[in-house]
């Protein structure tokens, strides 16, 4: 496999391409000659000339193309001249099928297309372009994903010249199609292919739910309020022009299988509704995401690293636009010249959407680099491509980082600094400060969940100890309070000799503590309170002397609830007392 880039400018005519293919040997020699082109200008007239030249010329050649995004903003530079990049296959091959979805809709096209390919061997891949930014290849590609859920389907929405006005176009050698899918089934028995996915952006904040959406595909609220609250809310975003601007930095994150994917924003309407290029569904999980270039690039290092490593002779790469327009010109070339590096005839495109489908996930996607690689035959014996650095990447830390940079990082480390708070007081919150065990709160809490739980499986017994020092109010008279408070302490620990890892300690009141038992019937109960008695008594206290406590044991019945739970344990515990205190009595 052999890949060759060319860019259709001022320098070379169309014509002129063509015949310099022709000439080239690997044409003459191939098994299949695909020739992908991605056309800024949106001109039917001009692709027609091509399509009619290609026949005339390479009749071995097949044409698979899209339109692609002209600039979105005076500072975002895309590429202006047409590219044709043409993949030679010295033995594999691929089949196209193009589906006009002005007639049938993505699903049937996709049951078709299983149809066509039913009786081809080794499909590796499919390339899909489709046209029109509404029509969802979401459906095709699950029908697709059905019949071969091990290949990758990779590919673009194809973009348009002038932004808010869809012109988008997908074509072949013989066909210009302004709503449909184009499909290029690839297969060999020696072909391999490989794809990735860059994200790069992080999920930041709550998560949130698509709690209603329009007819129209539009998302009318997230948790119950107006859907582009998120953005004025949180980012102070106003519902005005400068709206995508300001929010393609900040695409929510929704999970597709083990991965997160980007959803951009493309519209709003008045009251307050977001459209977005692929469907969330009602009930879509939901996160804002930041990122900072650096994160960008260095997830694209580590992908174009790895894809390295699998000897690509040919590779495509489907690009969102976001990341040129949050990155600048500069930084998104870079991020296309990591591949580059390793692979200097690649072809990329800007579309509406990038296409990614993997058994890991995904589909439409928003915000990425999807990235596919070829190759024919095996990886070479001892190949081990060299690790390549981007020198600006791997700086020391002394350059000038960039304010907004700067504010992500203060984001970051605040967020964590709050969380670990937030941590901090949740402890605290469940916690009886004088003994460290759960207080009061806390148990009652536990109680109700172990409850509700005991009541969905009734095998597992559930017990309940309460106990409370003998005398105490006479401690706390001889030798005053701290003392009381020191016998408090040293009681705790006594008892969480005797208790399991999994039972639960917690003060419930004054000198009252309780032990929850997990897995305990009445009688393991029995024998705990009365280690738990011995134990305390065993021992004098440092200064107070012997110090006794009793115990009132209960089990949960189905029907309990926490308060007839803890009346039951209430009465063993006055059993106890009345019969003459540090001994242990039960209550069913
Ligand atoms: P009984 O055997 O009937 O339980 O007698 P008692 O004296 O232990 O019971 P009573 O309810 O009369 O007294 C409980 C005492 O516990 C009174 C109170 O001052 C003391 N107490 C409650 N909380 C604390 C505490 O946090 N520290 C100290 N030192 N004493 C406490
Ligand atoms: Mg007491
Ligand atoms: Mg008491």
């Amino acid at each position: 496999m052999f890949q060759k880039t060319y860019i259709l400018d001022d320098s070379l005519a169309p014509d002129e391409m063509d015949r310099i293919i022709a000439a080239d040997p690997h044409y003459k020699s191939c098994s299949a000659c695909l020739m992908q082109v991605y056309e800024p200008i949106c001109d039917p007239e001009f692709i027609s000339y091509r399509m009619q030249l290609q026949r005339e010329i390479l009749p071995n050649a097949n044409i698979v193309g899209m339109t692609t995004l002209g600039p979105v903003g005076p500072e975002t530079e895309v590429p202006r001249d047409p590219m044709v990049t043409v993949v030679y296959f010295e033995e594999s091959g691929f089949d196209i099928h193009l589906f006009d979805c002005h007639n049938i809709d993505p699903r049937e096209a996709g049951k078709r297309l299983c149809e066509a390919i039913a009786s081809t061997e080794h499909v590796e891949g499919v390339l899909l372009l489709t046209a029109d930014a509404m029509l969802s290849p979401t459906p095709f590609i699950e029908e697709l994903e059905a019949q071969y859920p091990d290949i990758s389907v990779f590919g673009a929405q194809a973009g348009t010249a002038v932004l808010g006005n869809d012109q988008s176009m997908v074509f072949t050698s013989s066909e210009i199609c302004t709503r449909g899918i184009l499909a290029v089934v690839f297969h060999g028995e020696n072909l391999h292919i490989t794809t990735d996915y860059n994200l790069g952006w992080q999920p930041i904040g709550r998560e949130m739910t698509i709690t209603e959406m329009g007819d129209d595909g539009f998302v009318k609220t997230i948790d119950h309020e107006i859907a582009t609250d998120v953005y004025q809310k949180y980012l102070d975003v106003e519902l005005d022009d400068a709206f995508y601007a300001n929010v393609c930095a900040f695409p929510l994150l929704t999970p597709s299988g083990n991965r997160l994917i980007a959803r951009v924003p493309t519209r709003f309407s008045e009251d307050g509704a977001m459209q977005f290029p692929a469907m969330l569904a009602q009930g879509s999980k939901v996160t804002l995401s930041y990122t900072k270039p650096d994160y960008l690039l260095r997830n694209t290092l580590a992908s174009a690293n790895a894809m390295a490593q699998f000897a690509p002779q040919a590779i495509m790469l489907f690009a969102c636009i976001n990341r040129r327009v949050y990155m600048g010109n500069e930084r998104a070339d870079r991020e296309f010249s990591y591949y580059r590096h390793f692979c200097p005839d690649l072809s990329f495109a800007y579309g509406f959407g990038e296409i990614l489908r993997t058994p890991e996930g995904g589909e439409l996607l928003n915000s990425t680099i999807v990235a596919a690689a070829l190759r024919e035959g095996d990886v070479p014996e001892g190949f081990a491509a060299e690790e390549y650095a981007d020198p600006e990447l791997s700086s020391d830390g002394t350059t000038y980082k960039p304010l907004s940079d700067r504010l992500v990082t203060f984001l970051e480390a605040t967020t964590a600094e709050l969380n670990a708070t937030i941590d901090e007081l949740e402890r605290l919150a469940q916690r009886d400060q004088l003994t460290g065990i759960y207080n009061r709160r806390h148990v009652d809490e536990i109680i109700e969940q172990r409850l509700s739980k005991h009541r969905r499986r009734n095998d597992q017994g559930l017990a309940l100890l309460m106990y409370d020092i003998d005398h105490f109010k006479q401690v706390n008279d001889t030798f005053g309070h701290e003392m009381g408070d020191i016998v408090l302490k040293e009681l705790t620990r006594r008892v969480q000799e005797v208790v399991r890892d999994d039972d639960v300690i917690g003060r419930w009141g004054g000198e009252e503590f309780l032990i929850i038992a997990n897995n305990a019937t009445l009688e393991q109960a029995e024998e705990l309170a009365e280690r738990v008695r011995q134990h305390v008594e065993a021992t004098p206290f440092p200064h107070v002397g012997k110090v006794t406590i009793s115990i009132g044991v209960t089990c949960a019945k189905a029907a309990d609830t926490g308060s007839t739970l803890f009346g039951r344990v209430d009465r063993a515990l006055y059993e106890a007392k009345d019969s003459g205190r540090n001994c242990v009595k039960t209550c069913f």
